[in-house]
């Protein structure tokens, strides 16, 4: 059966250009802080703005698009209980992507649970499938092309939710993301290098890194994704930490698609918000970076808008690919954060998580 995104993915010459953040627009548009996004999908005065960030990415040069859905498992949806209505808020997320995309890639958007596995919380692995497979469900009669789980820390999560969407949607593809926000770690402790294995080993069309602290750290993760990905390649099990320096120009390894969807900057935290720094030009950088270090898939997370991803999809398309002796990461992202940074973004992130 014929599938948009895996025929992109086969036949794209150069980095395909996903979207970017999607709670920042709708707070631009008057979302409140608090307030589940999933249910815009259904409110007729509301739909409006959800398709037009659609189409101010689609205008931009996105070759993806990711539905208004990330908040949209039943675990999520019951802090504002609306759990019953997991199946329609998915579907009307992936009719309002689908209504504006044409002939571009919709992916249906998975975000995590926001809850803790045994036995450090309550949720066993069953539950989690089942809640995740009642959202795929949700996506997949709406029309995606794929299922998009992104922002994951737990790789036990990861696995719950691919299953979930298989179990759902078998004939889809699916992709998932991690977040490595922790010190080039994920908040569970997880190095891209095992990441880039797992999501590999569970036959995924795609994987990477979004959301965290910004452009620095997904540099990071993408290399160390790809030279684990190359080292696996030959056999060699010498793992290079992760977030060190580049050390060699060795080319970046082919094979398994690398995704990588970084904030727009460093959150820092303004009146209890979080508040973006990195400019259209700084995610230009970025791109044109991310990609020579072996990225496929390149787009934004928070705090970017379709102007950062108009200003990254010209980059790669206009200017020359860098080569990685031109990519400098100058040192490890926890060195360059601002003292104290990255704990107000945890902060932040658990007050949405809870919110
Ligand atoms: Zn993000």
């Amino acid at each position: 059966m014929p599938n948009r995104f895996l025929d992109l993915l086969a036949s794209h010459d150069g980095p395909i250009v996903a979207d970017g953040g999607m709670g920042t627009m709708l707070m631009a548009v008057g979302l409140l802080f608090g307030d589940p996004p999933e249910q815009w999908n259904v409110l007729p005065e509301k739909q409006a703005h959800v398709r037009a960030i659609h189409r101010g990415y689609l205008d931009a040069g996105a070759q993806i698009i990711l539905t208004n859905s990330f908040g949209g498992s039943p675990f999520r949806l019951k802090l504002h209980n609306l759990h019953g209505q997991v199946f329609e808020l998915n579907r009307a997320a992936a009719e309002l992507a689908r209504a504006e995309a044409g002939d571009r890639v919709v992916a249906g958007d998975i975000g995590p649970s926001g809850e803790l596995f045994e036995p450090m919380g309550a949720l066993t692995y069953d539950a989690a499938v089942a809640g995740f497979a009642a959202q795929a469900a949700g996506l997949a009669a709406g029309g995606v092309d794929l299922l998009w789980i992104e922002t994951m820390s737990d790789l036990n999560e990861v696995r719950a939710a691919v299953a979930g969407a298989r179990q759902a949607a078998p004939d889809l593809p699916v992709v998932a993301t991690m977040t490595f926000d922790t010190r080039g770690f994920t908040m569970m402790g997880v190095s891209p290098a095992d990441a880039v294995a797992a999501l590999s080993e569970l036959g995924l069309a795609a994987g990477g890194g979004n959301c965290g602290n910004g452009p620095d750290e997904i540099e990071g993760v993408i290399h160390g994704m790809r030279v684990a990905l190359g080292e696996r390649a030959q056999g060699t099990g010498d793992r290079q930490e992760s977030g060190s320096p580049i050390p060699s120009p060795q080319p970046p390894a082919p094979g398994f698609p690398l995704i990588a969807k970084s904030n727009a900057g460093m959150p820092e935290i303004v009146d209890g918000r979080a508040v973006y720094s990195g400019t259209p030009e700084v995610m230009a950088g970025y791109a044109r970076r991310v990609r020579a270090l072996g990225a496929d898939i390149i787009g934004a997370c928070c705090g970017s808008t379709p102007d950062h991803i108009r200003a990254m999809a010209k980059a790669l398309r206009e200017l020359p690919a860098l080569t990685l002796d031109e990519v400098a990461l100058a040192s490890a992202p926890a060195q360059r954060q601002a003292p104290g940074a990255a704990q107000r973004a945890r902060e932040e992130r658990r007050a949405r998580r809870g919110a």
